[in-house]
């Protein structure tokens, strides 16, 4: 098993490193990407983000001078390390950077307990609440010092992937990193208002139709919100608009199981991801790696290869099973 001293010494060994992150980056992947690449660039590696996917709307005032280079305009054997950062599953990175993983030294930093292991080291620490926060460790194990545009990016890290600290996977160590980062500085209150009070008012008119949506079953102790593609398109959305929906469900009171489908817009056949919240004893988890998904014990997810209503009583299969498992 690899630990961070492993990491450690991975990223001291190195001088030229690329990072990257899952698709669909959230705010723990670009968080944690931004605030990886500037540590160590101000530790004197050059460290360049590879073939990251674009930055939603929501985290773009993150970015300064960091370039994201397109993995086809560079080549694995530029780099002695490869960084992926928040990604439990081969098929979560990139495509163009899974071909990397045999031509270069490929460190896998991650928190999902759902992890395959496939770096050639894999730090994987399940009770971390989010890789920001891994990251913060790291930095201070080794002494890294982290600037004020470092923390920015891993104060959002951690507020995006603990709910603002509020998600059960907070610990004392989430609130020692945050700690760390409100002594460089962070402007926590314009962080707050760029990120969770910046919507725009046809995102608001999307949570409407989900909100419309809503059905519960399980005695109503499972909420589920869908959207379909025509959703979207009527309303000019694209699925960067669908980021906080899945609350939704799960803001109705007495509800164990929230799920939120929304078919991706693109190329047919019809895809639909799938957004799990659950509260024990439902492991969010172990549902969706049943669907060929992941994640965490109280959130994951998964993207099924079928259209909306189809995805739709498959989960609701799936949810009743578990529910007679569980009763
Ligand atoms: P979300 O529902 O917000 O997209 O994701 C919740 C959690 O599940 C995140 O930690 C995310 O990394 C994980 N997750 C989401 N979709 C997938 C997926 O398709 N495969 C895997 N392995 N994990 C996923
Ligand atoms: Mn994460």
């Amino acid at each position: 098993m690899d630990t961070l001293s492993d990491a450690i010494a991975a990223i001291q060994a190195a001088d030229r490193i690329a990072i990257t992150t899952h698709i669909r980056p959230d705010g723990d992947a670009i968080g944690s990407t931004l605030g990886l690449r500037r540590i160590l660039s101000a530790a004197g590696k050059a460290a360049a983000i590879v073939a990251m996917d674009t930055v939603p709307a929501r985290y773009a005032f993150l970015m300064r001078e960091d370039i994201i280079i397109p993995a086809d305009a560079t080549a694995p054997d530029t780099y002695d390390l490869l960084i992926v950062l928040d990604t439990g599953a081969v098929d979560r990175a990139p495509s163009a950077m899974q071909d990397w993983i045999p031509h270069v030294r490929t460190l896998n930093i991650d928190h999902h307990p759902t992890n395959t292991r496939f770096g050639h080291i894999n730090h994987v620490n399940p009770v971390a609440s989010s890789v920001g926060e891994m990251i913060c460790e790291l930095a201070r194990t080794v002494d890294f010092p982290i600037g004020s545009d470092a923390a920015e990016a891993l104060w959002v890290a951690l507020i995006t992937d603990t709910g603002r600290f509020a998600y059960s996977n907070t610990r004392p160590a989430t609130l020692q990193a945050a700690a760390a980062l409100l002594e460089v500085g962070v402007r926590t209150d314009r962080i707050d208002d760029l990120i969770y009070n910046s919507a725009t008012v046809t995102q608001l008119r999307l949570q409407g139709r989900a909100i419309a949506h809503l059905e519960l079953h399980e005695n109503g102790r499972f909420a589920l919100v869908s959207l379909a593609r025509e959703d979207f398109t009527e309303l000019g959305c694209t699925g960067e608009d669908a980021d906080e929906i899945v609350n939704i469900p799960r803001r109705v009171s007495g509800t164990d199981v929230a799920v939120f489908l929304y078919e991706l817009i693109g190329d047919n056949p019809r895809e639909t991801k799938a957004s799990f919240r659950t509260n024990e004893p439902f492991d969010a988890a172990n549902l969706c790696r049943q669907l060929g998904g992941g994640g965490h014990a109280r959130a994951a997810g998964c993207t099924l290869t079928m259209p909306l209503a189809q995805a739709r009583e498959h989960i609701l299969a799936l949810i009743h099973n578990a529910w007679f498992a569980a009763s």
